[in-house]
């Protein structure tokens, strides 16, 4: 028997677009790792690489501290796209 890949190859949107360096200010960047309650995803979803995730990591928590992001979300206020709601 072959054998088969159970899992797709992953890889980090980052690192394909060529990103040395992640700014908190971006947030257009760090809309991708950021859960739809602006949650920080977690790397086995995203597929991030360490070294970006990492820098990921360190922009939204400065974000959150700048007030570009929310650090929690009330359910009354959930919307579709609250990423939308930011700009
Ligand atoms: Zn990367």
């Amino acid at each position: 028997m072959q054998e088969r890949r159970k899992f797709k190859k992953r890889f980090c949107k980052y690192c394909e677009s060529k990103i040395d360096l992640i700014d908190y200010k971006d947030i257009a960047q760090l809309k991708f790792s950021l859960s739809e309650r602006f949650k920080i995803m977690p790397r086995r979803l995203t597929g991030n690489c360490k070294h970006h995730q990492e820098m990921v990591t360190i922009a939204i928590k400065r974000a959150r501290q700048t007030a570009l992001i929310p650090y929690i979300v009330d359910r009354k206020n959930v919307v579709e796209s609250p990423l939308d709601m930011i700009k």
